[in-house]
């Protein structure tokens, strides 16, 4: 994981340096140099000072060609170095990316050198930078150090997985069922059983909610329909109520009519036993004549009339009696009065 944090940063590293010459090697220098002074590191023992005297001279002579960090390639330089190396890098890997880094450079200084008409300028770097006899023992001086860096790869990766599996395992080992305590593994702090049955008790739950939902629902259901029953059922009596109390008016108003009738006949039938009705009022009848009798009978029945209703022969009798002779007497006198006019 390491190594391949250096690799990916090593564009990143080229584009941010400055111009400093002072300082640790960066990254990229580090790797520049290493692969420089591999072959006095593989004939001497290691971190020996003819190592390290190599390490920073090489350090220098990039710094003072290429600036801190090869921050002093152009723009142009710089995208043709990652023309070549880039894709080398891509198929090859660092290793390879880093021989080829330090090749474009010392053929950029070459390069530049040439440009330079100061000859002796030229002369003083050459010899430090001996870039003739660098390149061809490229190949075995990057032998040791691919060695090297694979092997601290490999070690970085290793003990970075070791970690990662440690700290997964660790408190997965730690974990025990919060039921039954048993020891879970694949995470979760329930065993497979102790799992199963929490789903099957939230299912229960779940459908018991349901159901107590739908016997709640019927319940308000029976409730409603009892309710709309007893107002049915109200409104139904109001309604007999309400017929019968018409009925009973109704028979009233008919009794009051027919009493009013019977009183009416009865007066009626009063008036026209005394004569009294106006337009039933009938002489002949009264004096008990034809319709056709002459004067002489007229005068006769009137006569036997007077003395069969005179007020004297009743004066001994009840109030009543008395009354009822007047009002014949009076009718009497009408019908004569009547007849002969
Ligand atoms: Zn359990």
């Amino acid at each position: 994981v390491a190594a391949l944090l250096v690799i990916l940063s090593l564009p990143a590293a080229l584009a941010a340096a400055d111009a400093n010459t002072e300082g640790p090697p960066t990254a990229v220098e580090q790797a520049l140099i290493e692969h420089r002074c591999g072959a006095t590191r593989a004939t001497s023992a290691p971190d020996t000072d003819a190592y390290d005297k190599c390490l920073n001279g090489q350090l220098e002579s990039i710094r003072s060609d290429f600036g801190r960090d090869l921050s002093r390639l152009s723009p142009a330089e710089r995208r043709a170095t990652d023309a070549v190396c880039n894709r080398i890098r891509n198929a090859e890997g660092r290793d390879a990316y880093v021989a080829c880094l330090s090749g474009q450079l010392i053929a950029l200084r070459a390069r530049r050198n040439h440009e330079t008409p100061a000859v002796a300028e030229q002369a003083a770097v050459v010899p430090i930078a001996v870039p003739a006899p660098e390149n061809p023992p490229m190949a075995p001086r990057s032998s040791p150090l691919l060695m090297w860096i694979g092997a601290s790869a490999a070690a970085v990766f290793v003990g970075g997985a070791g970690a990662m599996v440690a700290l997964k395992r660790r408190p997965l080992a730690a974990t025990a069922c919060r039921v039954c305590g048993v020891r879970v593994s694949g995470g979760g702090d329930l065993c497979p059983p102790c799992r199963h049955d929490a789903a099957e008790s939230l299912r229960r739950a779940s459908l018991e909610r349901v159901e107590a939902a739908r016997a709640q629902e019927d319940l308000e259901r029976r409730q409603r329909e009892q309710e709309e029953e007893l107002s049915r059922r109200k409104v139904r009596e109001d309604e007999e109520m309400r017929l019968l109390i018409e009925a009973r008016a109704r028979e009233e108003e008919q009794a009051r009519r027919e009493a009013e009738a019977r009183r009416q006949e009865e007066a009626v039938r009063e008036r026209e036993h005394y004569g009294l009705e106006e337009d039933v009022f009938d002489p002949h009848a009264i004096l008990g004549l034809p319709s056709d009798a002459d004067r002489g009978a007229i005068e006769s029945a009137y006569t036997a009339a007077r003395s069969k209703y005179d007020a004297d022969q009743v004066a001994h009798l009840s109030e009543e009696v008395q009354q009822h002779f007047r009002l014949k007497a009076a009718a009497v006198e009408r019908a004569y009065q009547l007849l002969t006019a």
